[in-house]
């Protein structure tokens, strides 16, 4: 395994983050190298760092940056049957009252 896929693993294994300077006694790399893999890993957005002290030295907290998974668009509630709304896209004056396309379209909705 390459040294920067390693050491984004044990990032991204840390959800809550892990200090820059355990991460590179765990990776067991030498600081430097491991500042230059993490300004690689951040430059290419895969990691935020930011500065910590929390523990009395002056270090980096290092998070992984968790991508959301697009989710699947449901068009379930603008169709019936095979027929998208015709209110969708439509730009035709609007009075919902006197509209055939959308009378036909609740029409199918009851007959399902
Ligand atoms: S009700 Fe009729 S006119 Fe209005 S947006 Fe829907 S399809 Fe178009």
């Amino acid at each position: 395994m390459e040294i920067e896929e390693k050491i984004l693993k044990l990032i991204q294994s840390k959800k809550s983050g892990i200090l820059q300077n355990e991460l590179w006694k765990t990776a067991k790399i030498d600081s430097s190298k491991c500042s230059r893999i993490v300004t690689k890993l951040e430059k290419d957005g895969l990691i935020t760092r930011e500065q910590d002290s929390s523990k009395g030295t002056k270090t980096y907290l290092i998070k992984p940056i968790v991508k959301k998974e697009k989710k699947a668009k449901n068009f379930n509630l603008l169709m019936t049957r095979d027929l998208f709304s015709p209110c969708t896209g439509c730009s035709l004056e609007c009075v919902p009252e006197n509209c055939v396309r959308l009378s036909e379209w609740i029409y199918c909705l009851e007959v399902e």
